[in-house]
């Protein structure tokens, strides 16, 4: 199972922008798309192109591979969208925002939270109580908020939430387990070593058998 596109439009949109999904639209589902195609696709120029990659790429959210043009003598990019990263970084922001929210209902729920009627302000029980349940703006005095279709809504939402998270997790699952034959044995990643400088020892201390003479220690008292 893949995981669906909407789901990887609303990542970019939220951490690149929504230009950029023009862009996305292109190279998903594609490898090694050069920058210059992108680019007279979407009638911009390569420079407008490559901020928009630039931005996704800050999420690594894109690799690439360059090829020198002979002819011109400067290099090319060519683009590739990293599905991977993009479902890791789904599953993070998923499971970051669902425990955001409940941790806000919970607050709803346990404590109620207070409203200006003018809607200067809202604040938790705590913060109306040391506020003397009245408003910082206008002096008027706090209300209590009836916050269950609030809590209601946001339920909703993390319900949502769970299920697009579940998608990512289960696309997530199904990789791990292609992956899983195709481990390589052996592949030992060279660590360089580091020549280690010996600390030089503290040189031997020459002894002396002449007694210690105490110094005057004079603390000047500076004014
Ligand atoms: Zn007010």
């Amino acid at each position: 199972m893949r995981l669906s596109q909407p789901l990887m439009e609303e990542l970019v949109k939220e951490v690149a922008g929504d230009d950029v999904l023009a862009l996305l639209r292109l190279i998903l589902g594609k490898s090694n798309v050069s920058e210059f195609k992108i680019a007279e696709k979407l009638n911009i120029t390569v420079n407008q192109v490559r901020n928009m990659l630039y931005r996704l790429n800050e999420h690594n959210l894109v690799a690439f591979t360059r090829k020198k043009d002979k002819e011109k003598g400067w290099y090319i990019y060519f683009w590739t969208f990293d599905t991977f990263n993009a479902r890791l970084l789904i599953i993070e922001r998923k499971q970051k925002k669902i425990a955001e929210l409940k941790r806000m209902i919970n607050e709803e729920n346990t404590t109620g939270m207070y409203v200006c009627p003018s809607r200067c302000i809202r604040v938790n029980a705590q913060q109306a109580l040391d506020l003397e349940y009245k408003c910082t703006t206008c002096n008027t005095l706090l209300k209590e908020e009836d916050s269950r279709q609030l809590v209601e809504k946001t339920k909703n939402y993390i319900e949502k939430l769970r299920a697009e998270l579940n998608e990512a997790l289960a696309a997530e699952e199904e990789r791990l387990a292609e992956a899983k034959p195709a481990k390589k044995k052996g592949a030992k990643e060279e660590q360089q070593k580091k020549p280690v400088k010996k600390i030089a020892k503290k040189k031997p201390v020459p002894k002396k058998n002449s007694k210690h003479k105490p110094k005057h220690k004079s603390k000047k008292s500076k004014h």
